[in-house]
């Protein structure tokens, strides 16, 4: 009997010691999650990128085949900007509205109303809970909604990071932190609960309080509240912050960090980058006018681009992963301005940027671990005034054409530049692409087929978008169910039978 339980044992030790390198094999690095938002872009945006940089739509490295590619509604669960206390949505997205010139055209139009903004999409993301539009991680019934990403990143071990082109305290990186409330309109308590707590490794963005939107020095009127307000400016600063922050100003700074030099570190081990400018890295900057070309105005030199940003955010991580893996999010944050100001010149910068970003990304993933340890997604988290081609009269619209770009912003006096159908944010479907280690869970959460947008977006069915859409919540539910893998449990689990055989025989 003894001898037969033994060889039971024997047998089970047997198995399970071969079972386990085929296990560990498929898990030899832990998962990074990186989650890349363009801040409202419409699919015009999107086009007119690639139309610059291409010549044609649809040639930007995400609409690979190798991505999975979905459209995603972004309606937030109300249009309040306080709590209201129902969890009952009272918005959404309608496909059989969303199309024609009446939904376009006017403000009163299907597509004009009922949208999200930054703070409440931003939450979606990362919660994958709706709520009401100004809310960081807050809900409706007036309570913080954990966790966050981040929050659950930290939870399993992993270095977590989130940059911007904007203000690091802005609506998305602040989304994407350890931060809740009740609006993000409260820049200063959002910023010290990015830097106060246990969450978040690296913050990268503009904000800074010495300097104008020209990146020239300010000698008057700072207003510190993205940074936290003046007396956590300056413990930053002085190296004194009580969380061990590194803080990061120059260009300089960050491009040494993203050529790898990490001495600037210097022991400590976090790190805030706030770059030499006020909210933006380059779209704020002076000069615009509807008729600029792309790249007409000279760009703000003492700043870096959100690729060098990137580059540097992704350096710090590794560097400080102990083995876990990494998140981060890295938002395009002045796209959303560009087109809140129906500057299409700008826009076509942003979003160049934005993807140059991405292919760095791309080519770090290459080089870390392959795309079965890493899961990339990129999307934006709402659209914003649709730009499009220059006639109203066709429906639902023309698409931008490469003139279009070269011509600037539509206006009477200017009659072949890009449209813009408003200010403010829609509610049209928005791209997402995902690639890598669990991107194809997305294909269990559609909700539903938006059966006009391939007569519309010919180009973009023609790459693989079919018309499905998931929604916003549905990031969350993805990176949350990649961030604890691979198979960490499954590792353990194993290791503790080989204990308990062991241990028996
Ligand atoms: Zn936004």
């Amino acid at each position: 009997m003894k001898g037969k339980m033994k060889n039971r044992l024997s047998l089970f030790a047997t198995m399970a010691t071969f079972i386990l390198p085929m296990i560990s094999a498929s898990a030899t690095a832990s998962t990074n999650v990186i989650v890349m938002i363009s801040d409202g872009a419409s699919f015009g945006a999107w086009d007119a990128a690639d139309l610059y940089e291409y010549g044609t739509t649809c040639a930007s490295p995400y609409f690979g085949s190798e991505w999975s590619k979905y459209l995603m509604t972004t309606y937030p669960l109300n249009t309040s900007s306080t709590p209201t206390g129902s969890m009952t949505p009272m918005v959404g997205y309608d496909p059989s509205r969303a199309w024609g010139l009446a939904s376009y055209n006017t403000s009163s139009g299907y597509l004009h109303q009922n949208a999200a903004d930054s703070a409440a999409a931003g939450t979606a993301l990362s919660t994958g809970q709706k709520t009401y539009n100004n809310a960081i991680n807050w809900s409706n019934l007036n309570a913080p909604i954990m966790p966050t990403l981040p929050e659950l990143a930290k939870a399993n071990g992993k270095v977590v990071g989130t940059i911007s082109s904007v203000q690091w305290s802005h609506a998305t990186p602040a989304a994407f932190s350890d931060a809740h409330d009740v609006s993000r309109n409260n820049y200063e308590a959002i910023a010290n609960d990015m830097l106060n707590g246990n969450v978040m490794d690296v913050i990268m963005g503009a904000g800074n309080p010495d300097y104008t939107n020209n990146g020239t020095l300010k000698t008057s009127g700072q207003d510190y509240k993205y940074v936290g307000g003046q007396t956590v400016w300056n413990q930053l600063n002085t190296d004194t912050h009580p969380n061990d922050w590194k803080s990061i100003q120059t260009k300089s700074e960050f491009e040494a960090l993203a050529n790898g030099d990490l001495s600037i570190l210097n022991g400590k081990t976090r790190l805030v980058g706030t770059a030499q400018v006020a909210t933006t890295l380059q779209q704020a900057r002076s000069g615009y006018s509807h008729t600029d070309t792309v790249f007409s105005d000279p760009f703000n030199v003492s700043v870096p681009s959100l690729v060098t940003m990137t580059l540097a955010a992704l350096n710090v991580l590794q560097h400080l992963d102990n083995g876990n893996g990494i998140f981060l999010q890295i938002e395009g944050g002045a796209v959303d301005w560009a087109a809140h100001a129906n500057q299409t010149s700008r826009l076509v910068e942003e979003q160049l940027d934005f993807n140059n970003a991405v292919k760095a990304v791309i080519n770090w993933i290459e080089n870390n671990g392959g795309w079965e340890n890493n899961l990339l997604i990129v999307t934006t988290d709402h659209g914003n005034s649709m730009p499009s081609g220059e006639s109203s009269n066709i429906i639902p619209h023309e698409r931008i054409s490469r003139d279009n770009i070269n011509a600037g912003t539509y206006t009477s006096s200017n009659p072949n530049g890009v449209r813009w159908w408003s200010g403010n944010h829609t509610n049209e479907l928005v791209p997402l692409f995902a690639r890598g280690y669990g991107a194809d869970r997305f294909a269990a959460l559609v909700d539903g087929i938006d059966s006009n947008f391939d007569l519309y977006y010919s180009d973009w069915a023609a790459m693989g978008f079919n018309g499905c859409y998931i929604d916003n919540t549905d990031v969350f539910v993805v990176a949350s169910s990649v961030i604890p893998e691979p198979a960490t449990v499954v590792i353990l689990g194993l290791g503790s039978v080989l204990m308990l055989v062991r241990k028996k025989q």
